[in-house]
């Protein structure tokens, strides 16, 4: 059974999409490329485009990022949204999702969603936050990666999971060091349904937002 891992820091994994942090080529298996928050500076529009040269030259860019908006450590707002509406324009030009990184930055991803006529796919990775807030993004083509707050019993994590529409959701285990499986296991447990059950869910997920198929 395939158990896609959605966002991970470790390369060389099967049915995961790694995330690249430089755009260097060529690119042969499934990645994620963009410029995070805490990397950004003046000369982000330099990295922006080789980006989008390695990611039209490659279908193995799966996605644009992780990009998004971090005020505990990112740089200076308005850099963040200069960049971050870059990035979220280049992954809509592909027709494939965006994987945000978004700490203290709600209401940014509120006023760009609701800014925008036409925004990319939007998976929210490490999604940990209170339902509530949840709830406000499901207007927008806003989606959930779940992770290792699943592990934790009633973390936001956990709480949204179990009341999240089930064509929002995916899995990863980000830089934990965790196996997939035990993500899957955790989800599965939660929401009463079995890991294949889930694991099929995720890959249709994915296969309806993004023109690169999984
Ligand atoms: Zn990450």
């Amino acid at each position: 059974m395939r158990l896609w891992d959605f966002h991970n820091h470790q390369s060389g994994k099967d049915c995961t999409l790694y995330n690249l942090a430089e755009p260097t080529l060529p690119i042969s298996s499934p990645c994620s490329l963009g410029i995070h928050p805490w990397d950004l500076d003046i000369h982000w529009e330099e990295k922006l485009s080789q980006i989008q040269t390695a990611s039209k030259s490659s279908d193995q860019v799966f996605a644009i990022g992780e990009a998004g908006f971090d005020r505990i450590k990112g740089p200076d707002i308005s850099l963040q949204k200069g960049a971050f509406y870059a990035q979220a324009r280049w992954a809509r030009a592909l027709g494939i999702p965006l994987i945000l990184h978004c700490v203290k930055g709600h209401d940014l991803l509120l006023e760009y969603l609701k800014s925008e006529k036409n925004p990319p796919a939007i998976i929210w990775h490490g999604w940990n936050q209170k339902p509530d807030l949840a709830k406000q993004l499901l207007s927008f083509p806003v989606y959930f990666s779940f992770g290792k707050h699943l592990h934790q019993e009633n973390s936001n994590a956990a709480k949204w999971l179990a009341a999240c529409p089930m064509d929002r959701i995916f899995f990863e285990t980000d830089d934990s060091g965790l196996e997939i499986d035990s993500i899957y296991q955790a989800a599965s447990l939660i929401l009463r349904l079995p890991v294949e059950k889930l694991a099929e869910q995720a890959v249709f997920n994915w296969n309806t937002i993004s023109k690169r198929k999984i």
